[in-house]
Formats: C-alpha cells, sequence, structure tokens
C-alpha cells in the first residue's frame, strides 16, 4: 500500500453547501490528492486542504499542452456505502493518454489507493440525492519551468472532487460540423488531454449560436464519418440495432460507453461499432427507421437527443419520453450504483477504508 500522507483542513466547509443546490464544476470538497513525478518516480503522495497551486510562468504545460484528465464519479449505495463505477478503467485511460502525450504513467496502486482514501475521508460530500454524485476530476500536467518545446522531466498529478446534483438530462440538440474537425487519424483524439477542448470551444460557440447544445464531429477527410458529440459518445438506434462508431484512434474511448455496448449486448440487441456515416443516419430517419439518438458519458451517464442538424436541413426525433433505448439504459446504470440490482459485471466497486482517518 502507498503512504499517502495527510493534512486535514482546520475548517470545513461542509455545512455551507447547498446539497438541493449545486451547479456542475463549482463546488470542491475539503481536500486534495497530489503527487509530484520527479528524478523518474511519482513522490510524496498527499492529501492536503483544497487550494490554490503556486505555477512558474514558465510552467511547460501552459506553453505546449502536456496536460491530461479524467473524469469519474463515487455515489452512494443505497444502504450508505460509498461506490465507484470501474475505477480502475479510468487508471488504464489516464495512462493510454500518458503514453500518447509523453507523459509518465500513474501506476494503478497510487491511483486507487488515492481515489479510495480521497473518497473515504471526503464521503460526507457525496450527496445522497438519488443520481447524484461526487464527481472526481484527476489531472495531470507537466510543470518542468524552461522554455522549449521539450517533454517535461516533472510532473503533477492532482484529484480534486466536488459534489454534483442529480443531472436531469435535458435532450439535446445537435449540429454535424462541416468545417471544423476534432481529430484526425494520427492525432491525438484517443487521449483525454486539454488541448483537444480548446479545439473545441469556437466551433461549440457557432453551433451554440444557431442554437445547438452540441456540434456532431465528422471524420476529418470526408467530412462523412460520425465521430462523437462534445464530451460523449453517440448511439443511434435503428430499428433492427444500434450502431455507435467504432474508436480507431480519433474517438475518446468512453468508459460509459463500453459498458452500455456490454449491457445491450447482454439484453440480446445487436451492437454494431463501426463507421457510420451521417448519410446514413439521415437516410434511416427519412425511411422512419432511425428511433432514437443518445450520448454517452460519465457527467450525464445518458442524454436524449431530440433533434439533429446537418447541411441546414433539421431532423427531429421521436419525443425522449418514447426513447426506450436510452432511458432503460440510463435506469439500468443509475441502479447499478445504487445497488438496486445485481451487478453482474462487477462495474460497482466499494470504496476502500483505506487511511486511519
Ligand atoms: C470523457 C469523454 C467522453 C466520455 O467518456 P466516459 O468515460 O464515458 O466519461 C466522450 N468523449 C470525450 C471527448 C470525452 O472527453
Amino acid at each position: 500500500m502507498n503512504n499517502i500522507k495527510i493534512t486535514k483542513t482546520s475548517q470545513s466547509r461542509l455545512s455551507s453547501v447547498d446539497f438541493e443546490n449545486i451547479p456542475f464544476g463549482q463546488t470542491f470538497s475539503d481536500h486534495m490528492f497530489v503527487v509530484d513525478y520527479k528524478d523518474g518516480k511519482w513522490q510524496d503522495p498527499e492529501i492536503m486542504p483544497f487550494g490554490d497551486l503556486l505555477i512558474s510562468p514558465v510552467n511547460l504545460a501552459l506553453h505546449y499542452g502536456q496536460s491530461i484528465f479524467e473524469g469519474m464519479k463515487a455515489s452512494l449505495k443505497n444502504d450508505g456505502t460509498p461506490a465507484l463505477f470501474r475505477p480502475e478503467q479510468h487508471v488504464i485511460r489516464i495512462n493510454a493518454s500518458a503514453r500518447r502525450m509523453m507523459m509518465p504513467e500513474m501506476p494503478e496502486s497510487l491511483f486507487l489507493d488515492a481515489v479510495n482514501t480521497l473518497v473515504d475521508l471526503e464521503k460526507e460530500w457525496i450527496p445522497k440525492a438519488k443520481g447524484s454524485a461526487l464527481y472526481m476530476r484527476p489531472i495531470m500536467f507537466a510543470t518542468d519551468a524552461v522554455l522549449g518545446v521539450k517533454v517535461s522531466n516533472t510532473y503533477k498529478f492532482i484529484i480534486i472532487v466536488g459534489p454534483v446534483g442529480p443531472y436531469y438530462p435535458k435532450p439535446v440538440k445537435l449540429i454535424a460540423e462541416t468545417k471544423y474537425i476534432r481529430a484526425a487519424n494520427g492525432g491525438v483524439g484517443e487521449a483525454k488531454t486539454a488541448g483537444n477542448y480548446a479545439a473545441s470551444l469556437l466551433p461549440a460557440q457557432l453551433a451554440k449560436e444557431k442554437g445547438y447544445d452540441q456540434v456532431i464531429w465528422l471524420d476529418s477527410k470526408e467530412f462523412k464519418y460520425i465521430q462523437e458529440a462534445g464530451t460523449m459518445n453517440l448511439f443511434f438506434v435503428f430499428k433492427d440495432k444500434v450502431v455507435t462508431p467504432d474508436t480507431s484512434g480519433t474517438i475518446l474511448k468512453g468508459i460509459t460507453r463500453m459498458s452500455l455496448i456490454d449491457l445491450l449486448k447482454k439484453d440480446g440487441v445487436t451492437v454494431e461499432e463501426r463507421p457510420l456515416s451521417i448519410d446514413e443516419v439521415v437516410e434511416a430517419h427519412n425511411k422512419g427507421n432511425l428511433l432514437e439518438i443518445f450520448g454517452s458519458g460519465t457527467a450525464a451517464v445518458v442524454a436524449n437527443v431530440s433533434e439533429f442538424c446537418y447541411k441546414d436541413k433539421i431532423y427531429k426525433l421521436s419525443d425522449s419520453s418514447t426513447h426506450e433505448t436510452a432511458n432503460g439504459l440510463r435506469e439500468r446504470i443509475n441502479a447499478l450504483r445504487a445497488g438496486e440490482i445485481e451487478d453482474t459485471f462487477g462495474w460497482v466497486v466499494d470504496v476502500k477504508s483505506i487511511a486511519k482517518v
């Protein structure tokens, strides 16, 4: 086990939090986990009061973008036990992102000890309302303070956590993006790295100005094959099958995506992971064969899509209350996290009390 030093805050902010009203991403708990990478290894893991960092203006991550992150959730089962959803998958993915960005890998045991110890310490911060959770944001970035495009020798890995309310997913409107791209073959689309999101801000803003919540990214060569949307993977429910774009390098390999595919297959639904053109989706819609579109990701779990726009034509989907596949999957994931249904896959892992806190 990793020896994590714990310095507790002298003044908890817990009592000042209105758990009935927690906007996403604005409230963080009392403590954070911090570990530094130097001389070729991760050193001196520590949990300390949440607070600002002192960063050199020469910090390499700020200049050249060696920065990656994860997004995961801890929630309470109905019996009050804090639990994590597939935490080991998040270690696998942050290390895949790290390799692509020439950053050091995080040992699985250190990542999991950090997550367990922090959630155990902050368990009072996990909101109790059904469907709510403690959102966890692990982040790793370069810390060398020297200019020049090069691989940093030092890094910081931090985990901050904060409560998020039950996500009442409003159906989203999507627009297929035919000018800008998110990722090209050989690029960094598969890495959860900061620059991907910076690059998405302008097209997202233009989409918003036209009344859309997010863009559907298309492939960079032909603007034909569907990739994903914003921070969600996409699923298309046809009359006889469910299709989701295959993750051949340009698409973020969502852990929710992977889980939904397993649930659908377990139910005997035909799921195809393959290149899917926007024309195929339009044609199916025109023939009445497209029943639902939904997005998947840790934050929303499953987000219904109410309409999409492609080349100035609007394609409306049926009312999202009738989207049995999407709504059923969202309820299944939430019921699994609450411990209401048997977790045959072993995805929901109880938080271990590691430290004597
Ligand atoms: C994080 C993310 C997703 C969803 O991944 P989950 O593991 O399901 O949360 C999808 N697309 C992008 C671009 C992402 O950053």
